[in-house]
């Protein structure tokens, strides 16, 4: 085959699938839920160790595309992006006493001179040190808030699910300091905007509750539940208000609730002085007084919630698709094959590359001795959320080609097709400016 144009070939992307014939009895107690067995299964992520995965290119093409989601909103709400280091000295964790709170769950190092680390789970203590590290800001400064993407360790008791427990993982964590818990709660307030419109961008049904703070300590805590069968979590929405909660009867209205299964994606706490004030870091204040700063903290799990929109089931959230759009090519030897040529391909791949929603975004179905039925219920499987095949309504003049997508399966000439893809896709960026 000679091309002219660079297309993004499906032949070339390293996606080790694992094929289960038809008929065969799975034993496999591992695989307990439909995320894992589809990121597994198409060739997404690998197994590597208990709770440990690594993350193959289409998944990761998902993640960053996900991060920049995140990174998009949480900006938008004054954060500053940061990176710490994964090891954290116990020295620490000790000061604020999760060393011995958190015990097994913390996964440890030691350098050659004996020194412990804690290899981070989260970030408390190391953020506060640092801003005890570099002196009082002055409350002119706050409030700061700071955060990054980065991975995270915990020593599960039971990893589980795939990437929905994990020993190793991705969060996006950050930390605001304040003055006045006002201003705590105004920021707090903020960022929670910021997560829900993280969340709705995803087209995600996810809850704020009422938690309690646990080994994180602090005065108010909210967790942010997907409702999800695979969920570990349950909650409590009203039948009449759609509140949820974790209690029975709805405290707000008194009305009857329903229990769902749900996944917890994120987790905000308000925690005033509770890491400041043992770690030593405070401001100067308009009168040169020197209080211990006030913060709170915020954390979404980005592999978490990766594996929460694939639980979620149906094509992959828009923003967040290892690929927008793929195409496939007819078959190897076949009528419409023969006629067309490769040059048809390119043209088509050209064609939609010049969306503006689809630029670099669109890869080519090349395993072209497969029936278009085959890769068609591949690519179903795998989520894409367009998929155009050039099937025989190619060789009509103008040409057609079958657009599959969450809503329709549609055969269309080129400028239709564009145009309802375009649509489609300004109605979700319309969608996502409205709660902006
Ligand atoms: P869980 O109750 O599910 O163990 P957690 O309360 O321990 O969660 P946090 O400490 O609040 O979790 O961490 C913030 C976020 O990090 C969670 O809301 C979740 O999205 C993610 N997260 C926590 N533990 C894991 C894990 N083992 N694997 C993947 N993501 C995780
Ligand atoms: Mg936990």
């Amino acid at each position: 085959m000679k091309s002219n144009i660079k297309m993004r070939l499906l032949s070339k992307v390293f996606q080790p699938l694992i094929t289960i014939p038809k008929n065969a009895k799975i034993k496999s107690t591992e695989v307990t839920c439909k995320s894992q067995k589809l990121l597994l299964e198409c060739g997404l992520i690998r197994p590597t160790s208990s709770g440990l995965f690594a993350i193959l290119p289409l998944a990761q093409r998902a993640m960053d595309k996900l991060e920049r989601h995140i990174c998009k909103h949480i900006e938008a709400a004054g954060a500053q992006r940061i990176s710490l280091s994964s090891l954290t000295p116990a020295s620490l964790w000790d000061k604020s006493g999760r060393l011995q709170e958190m015990g097994p769950e913390l996964m440890k190092a030691t350098d050659r001179h004996g020194k412990q680390y804690v290899l981070a789970p989260t970030h408390e203590e190391a953020i506060t040190d640092l801003l005890a590290d570099v002196g009082p800001l002055s409350y002119k400064q706050l409030p700061l808030i700071l955060y990054q993407i980065s991975s995270k360790f915990r020593d599960e008791h039971r990893p589980k699910h795939g990437l929905l427990r994990a020993r190793h993982f991705t969060m996006m964590d950050a930390y605001s300091h304040h003055a006045s818990e006002d201003c705590v709660l105004n920021t707090y307030e903020r960022i929670s905007r910021a997560y829900r419109d993280i969340f709705e961008g995803l087209g995600l049904k996810v809850y704020r509750v009422e938690a309690p703070s646990g080994a994180m300590g602090g005065s108010l805590s909210h967790e942010w539940q997907a409702v999800a069968e695979a969920g570990e979590d349950s909650l409590t929405i009203c039948q009449r208000c759609q509140h949820a909660g974790l209690e029975a009867k709805c405290p707000r209205c008194g009305g009857e609730g329903e229990v769902v299964s749900s996944i917890e994606v994120g987790h905000t706490f308000v925690l005033n002085t509770r890491y400041s004030s043992p770690l030593g870091a405070c401001y100067t204040d308009a009168q040169g007084a020197r209080p211990p700063l006030r913060a709170a903290c915020y954390g979404v799990g980005g592999s978490r919630l990766l594996a929460a929109c694939v639980e979620a089931g149906g094509r992959w959230p828009r923003g967040v698709a290892p690929y927008s759009a793929l195409l496939v090519p007819p078959k190897e030897g076949s009528k419409e094959w023969q006629q067309l040529g490769w040059s048809a391909v390119e043209q088509v791949y050209s064609q939609l590359s010049v969306l503006p929603t689809l630029r670099d975004d669109v890869i080519v179905d090349d395993r072209c001795d497969m029936t278009i039925g085959k890769r068609l219920m591949q690519a179903n499987r795998m989520g894409y959320p367009y998929v155009v095949v050039m099937g025989k309504a190619a060789l009509e003049s103008p040409p057609r080609y079958e657009l599959v997508c969450e809503s329709s399966t549609q055969l269309l000439t080129m400028p239709e097709l564009l145009k309802t893809i375009d649509t489609i896709d300004h109605g979700n960026m319309a969608a996502e400016k409205v709660t902006a």
